[in-house]
């Protein structure tokens, strides 16, 4: 039952964390979400201080029946780390962080963000893997699974997890690692917000100096596409390499007179010896003659470019797995891409195998472990007025490009159970149905990509 939050001021004095309602100064800031039109208007954010306040937030969010969202860098397609007229658990205060440099792990507090972390690790020689974007929050990246520069030599973000602090959705406060809960510590590798509220983490920390990597670009044809991803597939497993199709920006480093043809935009990153960076990135340069070559020896956290906070594009995406890029797949991205007029188009290719392919598909959550490419689909529009007729091109070509079934849950934009039985096959979303049954009974934790409890 909804009883809603007749003040503030009992919060207040429950928790040490900022309660911020409506009236408060900066609510609108605290409110925003990094995608753009949302306009959610939360009863109370409560920006928790530790883990104590996390434990009467999810007790309060119980007694009020008010729906409950979980934010940490709020970048969840969904919008879901935002509420109307819920509460906002926002971990963004929770920001320790504790590296063990010789034992190569560190703690590290729920609210950082992936950039933070990268920063801090760097002065070490030291990295955890996350996505490409550094404001994306250690939260939403680690529970889903998170795939970025590293996934190929030192696997998923996941995949170096050791142990998470969890509150459940009854309020207990534990820790999950291989030997404690383990059927909790399976959950949380790829389940998302499902099973708790994450306030710490500890990782394995991957040795990672210089590197060279940085921005290529190339023209796109059916045939470089094809050649790009072949290349990219068959590099070393220290090679990663995000190629985006789309048409060229009015970037001061390219020719003008490539001003808006279509191109790969690939982020490249080679994180093995530096000497013999030129021979690995050969094949890549290979596969078309670059039109800029931006690639050098540089920091890991250079991987990260910089972001407008104030940024917030209406966009449509859609997430989906491939066998591989033969040239009629790319044809179809070309011709597609060259049809739709919209302020920004874009078919993502991430070539995945490696270390990631090494796990059993069965030993987390995240269970596309065999999947070789995966690709995001996005547009943006401007206005209602353009929103359908976006969704139905980035639909469209999904529908075109997917082979077989599969998504990547930290990908999915709001889709209903359909999107969230796409990212988890039916072996384990029923086990994550189960391991919710017992964290998380009474789905107090459903503003998210929702698996609902088993029935008893
Ligand atoms: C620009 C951009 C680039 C991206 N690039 C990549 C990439 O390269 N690789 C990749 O793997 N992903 C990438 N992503 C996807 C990203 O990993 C997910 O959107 C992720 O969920 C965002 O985490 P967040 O903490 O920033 O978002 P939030 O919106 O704050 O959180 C997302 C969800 O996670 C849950 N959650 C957050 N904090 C907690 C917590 N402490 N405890 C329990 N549940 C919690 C909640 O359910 C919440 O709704 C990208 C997203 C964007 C927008």
């Amino acid at each position: 039952m909804t009883t809603g939050l007749r003040d503030l001021a009992t919060i207040r004095t429950n928790v040490s964390g900022r309660v911020i309602g409506p009236e408060d100064p900066g609510y609108d800031a605290e409110r925003q979400v990094t995608m753009g039109g949302v306009d959610a208007h939360p009863a109370a954010i409560v920006k928790v201080a530790d883990t104590g306040d996390v434990v009467a937030v999810i007790d309060l969010a119980r007694s009020t029946g008010l729906e409950l969202a979980v934010r940490c860098g709020g970048h969840s397609s969904a919008a879901h780390s935002t509420t109307e007229g819920g509460i906002v658990l926002d971990v963004r205060d929770l920001n320790s962080l504790d590296i063990d440099v010789a034992g190569r792990t560190a703690w590290v507090g729920a609210g950082l963000t992936a950039g933070e972390i990268t920063t801090a690790l760097a002065s070490h020689g030291l990295a955890i893997g996350f996505g490409d974007t550094g404001s994306v929050g250690v939260s939403g990246i680690t529970l889903g699974g998170g795939i970025g520069f590293l996934v190929r030599k030192h696997g998923m973000t996941i995949d170096n997890l050791l142990a998470a602090e969890i509150v459940t959705g009854t309020g207990e406060v534990l820790i999950a690692d291989a030997e404690t809960n383990p059927d909790l510590f399976w959950a949380i590798r790829g389940g998302g917000g499902n099973l708790g509220v994450a306030t710490r983490f500890r990782f394995r920390l991957a040795e990672v100096g210089q590197i060279v990597g940085g921005l290529l670009v190339q023209p796109a044809t059916a045939a470089s596409i094809t050649m790009l991803i072949r290349a990219a597939t068959d590099a070393p497993e220290a090679l990663s390499l995000i190629a985006n199709v789309m048409p060229c920006p009015p970037l001061p480093f390219v020719d003008e007179a490539h001003h808006g043809e279509l191109v790969i935009f690939s982020l490249v990153c080679w994180s093995g010896p530096v000497d013999e960076a030129d021979a690995a990135l050969a094949p890549i340069r290979a596969a078309v003659p670059p039109i800029a070559d931006l690639l050098r020896p540089m920091t890991y956290p250079e991987m990260y470019g910089p972001e407008d906070p104030d940024y917030h594009p209406l966009a449509v995406g859609r997430n989906l797995f491939m066998d591989g890029v033969d040239e009629a797949d790319a044809q179809t991205m070309v011709d597609r891409l060259a049809a739709l007029d919209a302020p920004m188009k874009v078919v993502q290719l991430r070539p995945l195998g490696g270390a990631m392919a090494r796990v059993a598909p069965e030993a987390t959550a995240f269970a596309h472990r065999r999947r070789a490419i995966m690709a995001n689909v996005a547009a943006f529009y401007t206005g209602p007025d353009d929103l359908e007729r976006t969704t139905d091109w980035v639909e469209g070509l999904t529908r075109e490009l997917r082979d077989g079934e599969g998504a990547y849950v930290n990908f999915i934009a709001d889709e209903g159970p359909e999107g969230v039985r796409r990212a988890y096959p039916p072996a384990t979303y029923g086990r994550l149905a189960e391991v919710k049954r017992r964290y998380d009974p009474d789905n107090v934790f459903r503003r998210n990509q929702n698996v609902e409890p088993a029935p008893a």
